[in-house]
C-alpha cells in the first residue's frame, strides 16, 4: 500500500519488484510505502491505536536518537518515555526499558543505532509477553544482519524505513514493514477512514526543515551549558510548529524502484570507508564502535572520545580543516521529559563523534579527516 497524495493506494507496478525483495528479507506481510521515516512511524503509531482500541498510552523510545520519534508519538496521542543506553553502543539497555514498562505501555522502539544491530529475539519476547507491540527503527542498518545472523528489521512487528537524505539509500521516501494480522487489519481501516492532509508547499518545507534543524543546534548548545529545565520547557512549546513537517506522502516510486538495486554495492563502499577509519584512528585517545563489522552496515563511523569536556573545541576544528564531523547525537529525554533520568545517555551524548562514510566522501576525505582529528585531539 502506498500513501499518494490523496489517499492510501495499492502499491504501483514499479514498486512490486523492490516490495517482493524487502518482504522476503524481512518476513514482512505487508509494506506500507509514504514520503519519509517520520511518517512511518506516525502511522506505526496510529495503527497501535487502532491495533489496540485505545487513544492513549505510553512508547518507549531509546534517549539516543533524533526526536523524531518523540515527537510523532506525541502527534499521533501516545506519550514518549525514554529508556537509557547501553553506554558502550548508545543502544536501548533492556535494563532500563524494564524500569520504564508499565500499564500504561503500547509499543517500544529499539533503534539499530549508527549501523550496529542487535538480536531482538529477548526483547520481541518481552513484548509478546506484556501484549505490546515492538516497533525496529532500522533506517540507520538497512540491509544489515543481527549477531544472531537474523535480517535487521526482522524481528519487530513492524519496522520503519527512512530513504531521505542523509540515511544509506538517499533517493527519499519511507516504508513501514507490518508482521502481524492485527496491524494489518488496522492498516486497512486507517486506508479506509484517510483524510488526506494538504502537503507543505516545497518551498515552506524547506524553511520550517531548516528552522527545525538550527533550533535543534541552538537548544543542544544551551543543553551543554546544563539549562535543561528551562530549554525543555521552552521546546515543548516550539515543537507543534513543526508537526507538518512529518506526514508526507511518496512522490517518487519510481526513483526508489531505480536506487533500490544499487543498495549492496552503497553498503560495500561504506565498508571500505569504515575499515579505513578504523586502521587510521586505532590506538587514539577514544573507543571506537565495532558493531558496522559485525552487521555490515555503516551508517555513519562513530567514536566515543576519552575528553568530553573538549569536544566541541575538537570538532570545530575538524570542520575548519574542511571535513563532516558531527556530535549532535544529545539525549532527548532531555528535550521532552528531563524526568525520564537516562544519565549513560547523557554522558554518551557527550562524548560521540559520528564521521562520513557516504559517497559525499572519498578515500582521501577520509585520510584527510582522520588526521584532522589526531592533530587536533591533543591541541590543548
Ligand atoms: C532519520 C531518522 C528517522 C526519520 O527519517 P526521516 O526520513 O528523516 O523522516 C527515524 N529514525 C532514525 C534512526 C533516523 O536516523
Amino acid at each position: 500500500m502506498l500513501f499518494d497524495r490523496k489517499a492510501l493506494i495499492p502499491t504501483p507496478d514499479t514498486l512490486k519488484p523492490v516490495e517482493a525483495d524487502l518482504m522476503a528479507r524481512l518476513a514482512a506481510n505487508r509494506l506500507f510505502w509514504c514520503g519519509r521515516g517520520a511518517t512511518a512511524l506516525y502511522f506505526a503509531y496510529r495503527l497501535i491505536h487502532r491495533a489496540a482500541g485505545k487513544t492513549r498510552g505510553e512508547v518507549i523510545v531509546p534517549a539516543i536518537s533524533c526526536p523524531t520519534l518523540a515527537a510523532t508519538a506525541l502527534m499521533a496521542g501516545l506519550t514518549p518515555r525514554f529508556a537509557d543506553c547501553d553506554p558502550e553502543t548508545g543502544m536501548m539497555s533492556e535494563t532500563s526499558l524494564n524500569e520504564r514498562l508499565s500499564e500504561e505501555t503500547r509499543a517500544v522502539v529499539f533503534i539499530h543505532l549508527y549501523g550496529q544491530t542487535v538480536d531482538l529475539s529477548g526483547l520481541r519476547k518481552i513484548c509478546d509477553q506484556r501484549g505490546i507491540f515492538l516497533i525496529e527503527d532500522m533506517v540507520q542498518a538497512l540491509g544489515g544482519c543481527t549477531p544472531g545472523g537474523q535480517q535487521a528489521g526482522s524481528q519487530g512487528h513492524m519496522a520503519v524505513m527512512s530513504f531521505s537524505r542523509t540515511k544509506i539509500l538517499e533517493c527519499g521516501g519511507g516504508c513501514l514493514a507490518l508482521r502481524h494480522e492485527v496491524l494489518e487489519r488496522a492498516l486497512e481501516e486507517e486506508a479506509r477512514c484517510f483524510e488526506p492532509v494538504e502537503p507543505l508547499p516545497p518551498e515552506a518545507a524547506r524553511i520550517l526543515a531548516i528552522s527545525s534543524r538550527n533550533l535543534h543546534h541552538a537548544l543542544v548548545g544551551f543543553m551543554r551549558l546544563d539549562n535543561v529545565e528551562q530549554v525543555a520547557a521552552e521546546f515543548l512549546k516550539w515543537r507543534p510548529f513543526f508537526d507538518r513537517l512529518y506526514v508526507e506522502p511518496m512522490t517518487n516510486p519510481d526513483t526508489v524502484a531505480a536506487t533500490w538495486a544499487g543498495l549492496q554495492s552503497s553498503l560495500s563502499r561504506r565498508l571500505e570507508k569504515a575499515a579505513l577509519y578504523e586502521r587510521l584512528l586505532e590506538g587514539g585517545p577514544w573507543k571506537l564502535l565495532r558493531g558496522w563489522s559485525q552487521s555490515g552496515v555503516s551508517w555513519r563511523y562513530s567514536l566515543l572520545t576519552d575528553f568530553p569536556e573538549s569536544l566541541v573545541r575538537l570538532s570545530e576544528a575538524v570542520r575548519g580543516d574542511g571535513y563532516h564531523v558531527s556530535n549532535l547525537y544529545w539525549p532527548v529525554q532531555r528535550f521532552f521529559r528531563p524526568e525520564d533520568a537516562c544519565p549513560k545517555a547523557d554522558s554518551f551524548g557527550r562524548r560521540i563523534i559520528n564521521l562520513w562514510v557516504d559517497d559525499s566522501v572519498s578515500e582521501k576525505d577520509v585520510e584527510g579527516c582522520a588526521g584532522s582529528l589526531l592533530k587536533h585531539c591533543s591541541d590543548s
